[in-house]
């Protein structure tokens, strides 16, 4: 087989797929809490302690994009653990959390997730945005529900596209009825507390900002926010899933939702909602 260098995004979506069926038999053979707990001893790019869990799951999805390059498709790699990694053109990057919710995952909590984004433009390596990721996947392991996008074609849940409820459900009060938090720690869910108690009635904490995206673009919660930074990489695909979906997204900028560089720094916190007006509130829940 030999592609172009740039891959469409059914080519991608089809590898990403192939990569998370690799990670999921990967896990289903760590079955004890003693080696979902084991660590690397390594710090990944993005700052935090390496889980033996989250650096095989990287190597299985590098594996398949080394194929991807034998076949002729050229890109960087951003990823959480090994950071950038040259395939080369800096016109495509394809941003990977192996795990997103691996705190959840290494517990053995159901909501953890592959999630991976390629956004294309000219040395989008350096100056790309959110705006500029084309074609995603979040996969969710826990429910095995693969959710993916392709900018200008829709969303889709298992392959089919799903129909997201139009606007938020509000209680009688005018609340949010329920609203997905991330980052929530205990600190940063006190410095919120007065924006929550104004705008939402019911709290879901999910443990992946992945997965939160993906509940906000089918209605199954009326909006997400971190409560506090999010890098790139746990979001690039989600946000798409949100906006194909025909929700709406902020990095914390409600006047140029997307301009948000897709690098590894923990930047400012997403928040997502089916309507403008909605949005308008979760971006009211980070405290800064
Ligand atoms: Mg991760």
């Amino acid at each position: 087989m030999s592609l172009p260098p740039l891959p469409d995004s059914a080519t991608w979506i089809a590898a990403f797929n192939r990569a998370t069926d690799d990670v999921r038999a990967y896990l289903a053979t760590v079955t004890t809490t003693a080696d979902r707990l084991e660590e690397t001893g390594d710090r990944g790019e993005g700052g935090d302690r390496t889980l033996t869990l989250d650096a095989e799951a990287e190597t299985l999805i590098f594996a398949e994009l080394d194929r991807l390059h034998a076949d002729g498709a050229q890109f960087t790699a951003l990823s959480e653990e090994r950071g950038t990694v040259n395939y080369g053109s800096r016109d495509v990057l394809v941003v990977i959390d192996p795990i997103d919710g691996s705190m959840n995952a290494k517990r053995g909590l159901p909501s953890h997730a592959v999630s991976i984004a390629v956004a294309v433009g000219p040395n989008v390596v350096d100056d790309g945005t959110m705006a500029d990721v084309t074609c995603g996947l979040v996969a969710d392991l826990g429910v095995d529900e693969r959710w993916t996008a392709i900018r200008g074609e829709g969303a889709f849940l298992d392959g089919e596209p799903f129909t997201a409820p139009p606007e938020e459900r509000l209680t009688s009060e005018g609340l949010l009825e329920l609203v997905a938090i991330e980052s929530a720690h205990p600190r940063h869910v006190m410095a919120s507390a007065d924006a929550l108690l104004e705008h939402v009635h019911r709290l879901r904490a999910t443990g992946a900002i992945a997965i939160a995206l993906c509940q906000v673009a089918a209605g199954r919660v009326d909006g997400m926010a971190s409560l506090w930074r999010c890098r790139a990489v746990d979001a690039a695909a989600g946000q798409l899933v949100v906006t194909e979906s025909g929700g709406v997204v902020s990095f914390g900028d409600l006047d140029d939702p997307l301009n948000s560089p897709l690098d590894l720094v923990a930047r400012e916190p997403v928040v997502a909602a089916r309507t403008a007006a909605g949005l308008a509130r979760v971006a009211r829940l980070p405290h800064r």
